[in-house]
């Protein structure tokens, strides 16, 4: 996956402009507050059409405008791409498009660009909700596995229409949507779990190579594993039935779910200290990436945004040559000041100022 052209409108802070951006990548250095991040996010948002920061579309249209449109031009496996997005301007819904023809079902555009962005609220994955570790698989998967994309939107769907039939206390017409959320429901079950199994060596290997001493490191997955067969979900619904009426929210399914790390027998989440926390969510990035490359056959531009700051130098250099071992894809990486960058990363740099990138 190589970028050659980014073109941005009334995205955030970034000004308005058609960037040429070198083969290898860029450093994107300035102060604080002046748009590097923003243009990661630029970068990243055609890759699913939504912020990696988790910002509503509208919070990514600059102050005072009335949407926003992007272009990245691309090439994939030898071949000129570009797809694009836009959002606002007196349109309803947000518009894909994909070389150049307008798009209409997200899954027909999501993963044409491929980009993985590691940034500092990542560490959020190891010491945060589970939420996030659920959007985390749901987006790895996505991106490998088109699959899972459709099951996923299907899911979503019937989980929404079914709860907001609980909220009228219509448990009849809840029952509607129960066929619709098993058969997807089972399929993001399955695929999950399948996944998990799927690192339980890889995830401890990536642990130990970012230098984490606190042996063994395990993945597991939590949540009710007969529900990756469909047949199981209609006994499991009925159960459930008095409690999703009293919650008015269907209380049964792999939204509830989560995926915990364990590092020496303990939940890092409760028991980690900061560092651990980084490096597990380093190490699950590091596996979001790995997935995507092995499953499309695709190395993924990378974004890293101020992701080596935090760390001291051992652990900054082993992070380096896991992420530059492949060597040839592209990477942006943000800094607010060249010293803090590993040594040698030989990309060209962009300057960035109230929005403003300059080569
Ligand atoms: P840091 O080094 O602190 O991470 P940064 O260069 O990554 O800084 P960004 O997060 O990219 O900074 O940009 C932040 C700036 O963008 C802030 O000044 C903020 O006010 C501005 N900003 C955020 N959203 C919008 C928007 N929708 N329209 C205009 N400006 C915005
Ligand atoms: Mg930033």
């Amino acid at each position: 996956m190589r970028l050659d052209r980014l073109t941005v409108r009334g995205f955030r802070n970034l000004a308005d402009a058609i960037l040429d951006v070198p083969p290898a990548g860029a450093v994107l250095l300035g102060a604080n507050g002046q748009g590097k991040t923003n243009l990661l996010e630029a970068i990243a948002y055609p890759v699913l059409f939504r912020s990696f920061r988790g910002a509503q579309d509208l919070e990514l249209v600059r102050f005072g405008a009335s949407g926003f449109r992007l272009t990245l031009d691309f090439q994939r496996a030898g071949r000129h791409r570009s797809i694009g997005a836009g959002f606002g301007q007196g349109r309803p819904r947000k518009q894909l498009e994909l070389d150049g023809a307008p798009v209409r079902r997200l899954i027909d555009a999501a993963g044409q660009w491929l980009a993985v962005v590691f940034a500092p609220e990542d560490v959020r994955l190891a010491a945060g909700a589970a939420a996030g570790r659920r959007l985390f698989l749901d987006r790895t998967l996505a991106l490998s596995d088109p699959g899972y994309l459709a099951a996923l939107g299907r899911y979503r769907e019937a989980l929404a229409q079914r709860n907001a039939a609980l909220r009228l206390a219509r448990s009849d017409l809840a029952r509607v949507f129960d066929p619709a959320l098993a058969a997807s429901g089972a399929v993001v079950m399955a695929r999950r779990m399948a996944w998990v199994h799927d690192m339980r060596e890889a995830f401890p290997a990536s642990v130990a190579a970012l230098g984490e001493p606190c042996a063994p490191a395990e993945l597991a997955y939590q949540g009710t594993a007969e529900l990756a067969d469909p047949a199981a979900w209609p006994a499991r619904l009925t159960q459930a039935e008095t409690r999703d009426l009293a919650r008015r929210a269907t209380t049964v399914g792999p939204h509830r779910d989560d995926l915990v790390v364990r590092l020496a027998h303990r939940p890092v989440r409760e028991f980690g200290s900061t560092g651990q926390h980084r490096s597990v969510a380093i190490a699950l990035k590091l596996l979001e990436l790995e997935t995507i490359e092995r499953a499309r056959g695709l190395r993924p531009a990378l974004l890293l945004d101020d992701v080596f700051a935090e760390l001291d130098a051992a652990r900054q250099q082993r992070l380096a040559a896991r992420l530059f071992e492949a060597g040839s894809g592209q990477v942006f990486i943000t800094s607010p000041r060249a010293g803090e960058l590993p040594q040698d990363l030989g990309l060209p740099v962009w300057w960035v100022e109230q929005g403003r990138v300059a080569a």
